[in-house]
């Protein structure tokens, strides 16, 4: 018997799930610990946000899933490892045994360097966290409609850019708080920094036109209750503040002395394994790809899904592994809130209701897939 942990229910190891219920293993016993049961799916979060979907639409359960891998399935969060004992564990003292583990926990917010950031605001990850801060903020801006109301979003990559129109457009349009301002934040000059300048056009232009306002440039030294100081003194005045900064690593992979880069990604090469530990696969926004950069993006997570199954039955049996080729382009689909988004693939770009409809059925196909159970 191998025993197979997987720690995290995210978007690679749901695929692990699907591929272990149809290639049932004799030889394997599996253990799946997640902090949560419902796993989100975020590509469909600012679709909730923006009042298109019911939270529930967004979630994948865990539990039929497991039940159809006949994997046992445990909630908790793990946040340590001992690769020398093969176990992993959490602070209240319990602990799986593993002869390989899988780790698919996605990322942190990185806040760390801004004094006070995890007092004030809401941080959109962990998702099942802000999901639950949502109906709460919803509740409460819906009180004060007439009021004015700044709400800034800090961090202006996709996701950031997404949640701003979406926040505008469910707030303003669907909720009638006409006293709201919504601004985007980030220390780069422009939005979207390293997609293609064309999307980016689009989106500043939405943007705009949706009354969204844009600072670039702007390095957050404190967060206050009632405003952000930036590095040059100046305060942004915010009433509420939403955190969708560059991803960050857990501490604990690093701690237990596996290979990570300078930001504690777990460093794995081309089969998903780890450098330094041949006992360890990683995937998703976790991992650093040693072959070359990848961005955090759920896409990755999804695509590497089906290998990883593949070679965690291969490495159980002793079998070479195969290996991820990660595609140079991929489709790039923002939505804009109202029902509208912006398509990029490579330096090709175009916008539409279309490409809404097209995301929806992307989005809506891909949660199926884990409904059937
Ligand atoms: C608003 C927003 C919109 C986005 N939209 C898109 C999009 O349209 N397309 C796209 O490609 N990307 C998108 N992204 C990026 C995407 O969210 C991430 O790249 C993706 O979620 C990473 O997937 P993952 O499988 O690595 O981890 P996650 O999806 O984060 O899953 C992590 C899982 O691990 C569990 N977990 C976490 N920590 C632990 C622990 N210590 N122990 C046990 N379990 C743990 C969690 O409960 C969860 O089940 C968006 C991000 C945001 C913020």
């Amino acid at each position: 018997m191998t025993r197979l942990l997987l720690v995290g229910g995210g978007h690679s190891h749901v695929q692990v799930l699907l591929g272990l219920a149809a290639r049932r293993a004799a030889d394997l016993q599996v253990t799946v610990v997640s902090r949560d049961i419902l796993t989100p799916y975020s590509g469909m979060l600012p679709g909730v946000v923006a009042g298109h979907y019911e939270p529930a639409d967004a979630l994948i359960d865990l539990a039929p899933l497991c039940e159809a891998a006949g994997a046992e399935l445990l909630q908790a969060e793990v946040d340590r490892l001992d690769p020398a004992a093969g176990t992993a564990g959490t602070g209240d003292g319990r602990s799986w045994g593993y002869d390989l583990v899988s780790i698919n926990c996605g990322s942190a917010p990185g806040l760390g360097p801004i004094p006070s950031a995890t007092e004030i605001g809401v941080a959109v990850k962990p998702i099942s966290g802000f999901l639950s801060r949502w109906e709460h903020l919803l509740a409460h801006l819906r009180e004060r409609r007439g009021d004015t109301f700044r709400l800034v979003v800090v961090g202006a990559g996709a996701g950031g850019v997404e949640m701003a129109l979406a926040l505008n457009y469910r707030l303003r349009e669907r909720e009638a708080c006409r006293g709201l301002q919504v601004s985007l934040i980030d220390a780069a000059e422009s939005i979207l920094p390293g997609h293609d300048p064309g999307l980016a056009r689009r989106l500043d232009a939405i943007l705009a036109r949706q009354g969204v306002d844009f600072r670039g440039g702007t390095r957050i030294a404190e967060a206050l209750s009632d405003g952000l100081i930036m590095d040059t003194g100046d305060i942004i005045a915010a009433d509420e503040v939403l955190w969708v900064t560059d991803a960050g690593a857990q501490p604990w992979p690093g701690e237990a002395g596996l290979a990570v880069d300078r930001r504690g990604f777990i460093r794995v090469d081309a089969g998903l394994r780890s450098l330094s530990h041949p006992n360890v696969f990683a995937t998703g926004d976790i991992v650093s790809f040693a072959p070359e950069a990848l961005p955090k993006a759920g896409v990755y997570a999804v695509r590497q899904g089906p290998l990883l199954a593949d070679n965690l039955l291969r490495a159980a049996a002793g079998r070479p592994l195969r290996d991820y080729r990660p595609q140079r382009h991929y489709l790039v689909l923002i939505s804009t809130g109202n029902r509208y988004a912006v398509a990029a693939r490579g330096r090709w770009t175009a916008e539409g209701a279309w490409a809404w409809r097209w995301k929806d059925w992307i989005d809506r196909r891909f949660i199926r897939r884990f409904r059937r159970h």
